[in-house]
């Protein structure tokens, strides 16, 4: 069984360079921001904040998350949460649940017994993937991207272009998230034997071609 690691900042294109490698090599996809943010979504949606309390939600969940790179969806509780995720509150939010160690552990448990039971091979995206999740990966990837090709790009995701006004918008979302994630998670510097690859002046297909090059080898 093969695992491919992928980690980034935000708005570099992770998942759907994730998905699209799932798809032709036939393996497994799991998005484990999406764990993340369902749990922050329950949350949100249970008022809690207190570390102690995030972590008790995490420790009591029945989290459910497809690992069909066709057909996605996240559960917490049974309540299917997979389109409520994507919202700005939860993305504002995702670091009551994902600065919390011990809630962290958990959810890394969860990830692991998920990457074992991938029955072929599992492409598996997020922050901490290459140095904690699985740093014994077949093949370990950091993506990067300048910070205005990233900005641009999620701009483009959530408000369907952009132009000034979607960049501002955009701006502070993107990189304030990505300096509170790095207090948690080490994705800013590809650790050893990790390959860094920089999607800022090549295509979609260009970066997914250098992904499967890099299984293939
Ligand atoms: O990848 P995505 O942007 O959906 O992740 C949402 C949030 O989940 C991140 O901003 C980060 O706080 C958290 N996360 C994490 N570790 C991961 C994946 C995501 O801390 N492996």
């Amino acid at each position: 069984m093969s695992v491919v690691a992928i980690d980034g900042p935000s708005g570099v294109g992770k998942s759907s360079t994730a998905k699209e490698t799932a798809r032709r090599l036939g393996y497994s996809y799991l998005d484990t921001g999406a764990m993340y943010r369902a749990m922050a979504w329950l949350c949100l949606n249970r008022g809690v904040t207190d570390p102690v309390d995030v972590l008790e939600q995490v420790r009591g969940v029945d989290l459910e998350i497809s690992t069909d790179p066709d057909e996605f969806f996240v559960s917490v509780d049974g309540i299917d949460v997979s389109e409520e995720i994507r919202e700005p509150e939860v993305s504002e939010n995702v670091q009551t649940v994902s600065a919390v160690v011990d809630a962290r552990e958990e959810l890394i448990d969860m990830q692991r017994t998920i990457i074992a039971a991938a029955p072929e091979g599992i492409v598996v995206e997020g922050r901490d993937i290459t140095t904690v999740v699985a740093p014994d990966a077949e093949v370990r990837i950091l993506m990067t991207a300048r910070d205005e090709v990233r900005v641009a790009r999620r701009a483009k995701e959530l408000h369907g272009n952009a132009d000034a006004e979607a960049l501002a918008a955009t701006q502070s979302q993107v990189t304030g998230r990505d300096a509170k994630d790095s207090a948690t998670t080490s994705f800013l510097e590809a650790s050893e034997g990790v390959y860094t690859l920089d999607t800022s002046d090549i295509d979609f297909d260009q970066v997914v071609e250098t992904v499967l090059k890099l299984v293939k080898d």
